[in-house]
């Protein structure tokens, strides 16, 4: 019997929802006070600085060294007076989550032995130096210049967990190479608005900046401590690497927008408090399609600031949980045979005079500025759809993409009949048509009574990895667990490479005399013939899908490993350099460590199941099946032996099943271990993740599949590990 099990189970049934304290004040009345925002630098700054950093923040301009200093002193008066006794760099390293190294505001007034005060000079404010040696460079920072700077982010408000502030911050190599994701992450932001100002000028010439806005919806799952404990697999990798199918799983969809588990809506009221007063406008929060899966969402925002609230999220979310005994698990796909967790990131362009790139207008005028976004996004999802791909693939969520609940991993894009509609009547006309101008004054005569965005919201395609909804474009492929600058910074910059060349068209036909409408219309009709590959409406879980997907050229690799490559190449680099997002030395590097990444988590899988299966599995397994033949030999005992033979049949082909799955687990973890071992002995950090993605990877799948056969075997009362039925039902 095994106590562990049962004992979680038991506990986990008893729990109770776990009362929150939240202040009886509206969240407008605490929203965002644990961040260093707008208001309180209103009354920790002076007019002066503010309006610096302001412009700093808003218009990009360079704050120098002496403003840090006056930032510095209102912001730990600010800090202090909230109760912080710390601060710290806060960045994102290229592993996941984010990295910080805490100091006090404890120094010395004049020198060694005087007097201790508080102090957080502008210096520290503006840049620290990290022990950077122990976060992955891929070989930019060798032993003897393993030092690295953190550097402000003055775009990104700083705030305050428990006694610390922490300061978002880039963190770039001595000799200035990111190795980090924010710093990639601005450098795009602004590539994409520079190359976007240019374009709406064509249109517009009051336009001066334009924002890329990103709205995320995180989905996660939550087990219960007790039960989570109990799995040593969820407690090491954050996913089951063994486990049937629990009899009724979301067969019956019942729990897709179904009521809230109280212990969960209490979980979700504790995280919302917090978020408000971190100036996260959390809005949306519902169950999702697989038992234990749930979603929250805020309301979108600039790019830069919402992945950082996103980090900031996922951070709360981990802390929170154990409050009311759950684990948080953003893995990509904790449970097999239940759908996995993804990170749908929203994303659109927006000018500083309020117009939404990727917003029908109402005008002809307007909707050949939405168009030319359109299309350009077409055109540059279409060049780089492998290279976007790259951006979101990891060896979690490559178990989720292509599972027939997640998108497939081609990436194409979904329109709506609507737009597809607008984008062929286009390409139909010829160049001294005018009625495409009409068509698209007309854009939405067809259904006038009905409001727009009821009919683009209905008008979807749940299997499209990159979506047209309405006024914005959804990528769906992220995974749940990544920093969704990866994403951000693929597509913001695919944009602005996309937009220059667009530009540059432009100029060339106006500068030979054509008018800038004919010219824009003129090179639309190209585009649309041109990336009309990577428009696609039909079914993306298909298997036909997959075959015309090659047939048009579009990127069908599935192998993380391989999939990397897309960053290197010479298309990549040279789009990277000439917006001056990434060069090709970084892109080489990050490589590495995402290779490296790879190789580390199925290293670890691999090591857990094989832990597993000899020390859980095949010992519970031999001990029921000796029960089962002791059995036999007391029939023996008592009856005459065609009697015993005939009573005792089932028992003997049981024995040997659990002799095969027994035998078959042994010679396969022993195959693994010696799979992995030539892996290992291989130098080169790419071809080590090949191997452990070709020779490693699929023996999980095989041990996996023995062990699931056993669980169903053998008696319940002895299996040491919580069934899927247990983990997955939170009353
Ligand atoms: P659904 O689940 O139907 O996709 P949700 O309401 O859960 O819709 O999420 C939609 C997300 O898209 C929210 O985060 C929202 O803020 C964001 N969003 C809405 N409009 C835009 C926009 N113009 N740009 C970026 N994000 C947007
Ligand atoms: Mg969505």
């Amino acid at each position: 019997m095994s106590i562990l099990r049962f004992k979680a189970v038991e506990e986990a049934s008893k729990r109770m929802p776990v009362e929150v304290k939240v202040p009886e004040q509206l969240p407008s009345e605490y929203y965002g006070t644990y961040v260093f925002n707008r208001t309180q630098m209103s009354k920790y700054l002076s007019k002066e600085t503010m309006n610096i950093v302001l412009e700093a923040i808003d218009r990009g301009t360079t704050l120098h060294r002496g403003i840090a200093e006056h930032v510095a002193a209102g912001m730990k008066m600010w800090a202090i007076e909230m109760g912080a006794t710390h601060y710290t760099h806060w960045f994102q390293p290229l592993t996941e989550g984010t990295a910080e190294k805490h100091d006090s505001f404890v120094d010395y007034e004049n020198g060694p032995g005087g007097n201790i005060i508080e102090r957080f000079s502008g210096k520290l404010l503006a840049q620290q130096e990290p022990d950077a040696s122990s976060f992955p460079s891929g070989g930019i920072r060798n032993t003897f210049e393993a030092r690295g700077y953190t550097a402000w982010d003055p775009s990104s408000p700083a705030f305050i967990i428990d006694d610390t502030l922490c300061i978002p911050t880039v963190f770039i190599s001595y000799t200035g190479e990111a190795l980090d994701y924010k710093t990639p992450l601005l450098k795009a932001l602004s590539a994409v608005d520079k190359a976007s100002v240019e374009v709406c000028k064509l249109f517009y010439p009051d336009v001066r900046k334009v924002y890329s806005f990103l709205g995320w919806e995180q989905e996660y799952f939550l087990v219960d401590q007790a039960l989570y404990s109990a799995r040593p697999d969820l407690s090491l990798t954050d996913r089951t690497l063994m486990g049937h199918e629990s009899a009724k799983n979301q067969q019956l969809e019942d729990h897709y927008f179904g009521a809230i588990p109280p212990r969960v809506a209490s979980f979700m009221r504790e995280v919302e408090y917090e978020a408000y007063k971190y100036g996260i406008p959390l809005k949306t929060r519902h169950n999702e399609v697989a038992p234990n899966q749930f979603e929250l969402a805020p309301i979108f925002g600039e790019t830069n600031l919402a992945v950082d609230q996103n980090l900031l999220v996922m951070t709360l979310m981990r802390r929170i949980a154990p409050k009311h005994h759950f684990k948080l698990l953003l893995h990509e796909k904790p449970f097999a045979g239940v759908n996995g967790s993804g990170k749908h990131c929203n994303w659109s362009l927006c000018t500083d005079t309020g117009i939404g790139l990727f917003t029908p207008g109402k005008t002809a005028h307007e909707n050949l500025l939405f168009v030319t976004f359109l299309v350009n996004t077409l055109m540059a999802v279409y060049k780089h759809n492998g290279l976007l791909k790259s951006s979101i693939m990891s060896a979690s969520n490559a178990h989720r993409l292509g599972a027939n609940e997640a998108p497939p991993a081609i990436i194409s894009v979904f329109l709506g009949k609507q737009i597809s509609g607008v984008l062929d009547k286009i390409e139909q006309s010829s160049q001294d048509d005018d009625i495409t101008v009409d068509e698209l004054r007309l854009m939405k005569l067809g259904v006038a009574h009905i409001p727009e965005v009821l009919i683009d919201n209905t008008d979807r395609n749940r299997t499209s990895p990159f979506a047209f909804t309405g006024n914005r474009f959804e990528f769906r492929a992220v995974g749940s667990s990544a920093n969704c600058s990866s994403a951000m910074i693929a597509l913001n910059s695919v944009m602005a490479a996309q937009l220059i060349d667009f530009k540059k068209e432009i100029d060339a036909k106006t500068g030979s005399g054509m008018k800038t409408e004919e010219a824009i219309f003129d090179t639309l009709r190209h585009y649309i013939r041109e990336c009309k590959p990577i428009r696609f409406e039909g079914n993306g879980y298909s298997d036909e899908w997959k075959e015309e997907a090659k047939q048009r050229g579009l990127n069908c690799e599935t192998s993380v490993p391989l999939i990397y490559n897309e960053y290197t190449r010479e298309e990549s680099v040279v789009m990277f350099e000439s917006i001056g997002v990434l060069n090709e030395k970084e892109l080489h590097a990050r490589n590495e460590v995402k290779w490296e990444m790879y190789t580390k988590k199925i290293q670890i899988e691999a090591r857990v199941l094989g832990d597993l299966s000899m020390n859980h599995i095949i010992p519970v397994a031999t001990e029921y099946q000796s029960m089962l033949l002791d059995n036999i030999y007391k029939m023996h005992a008592v009856f005459d032996k065609e009697k015993a033979n005939k009573l005792s049949k089932e028992d003997a082909a049981l024995i040997e099943d659990i002799a095969d799955h027994i035998s078959a687990i042994k010679t396969n973890v022993d195959d693994m271990v010696e799979a992995r071992k030539a892996a290992n002995k291989l130098e080169d950090a790419y071809e080590k993740a090949v191997a452990y993605h070709d020779t490693v990877e699929p023996f999980l799948n095989v041990i996996r599949y023995h062990v699931d056969k056993l669980e169903l075997i053998v008696d319940n009362q002895m299996w040491t590990l919580p069934k899927y039925r247990e983990l997955l039902f939170i009353s």
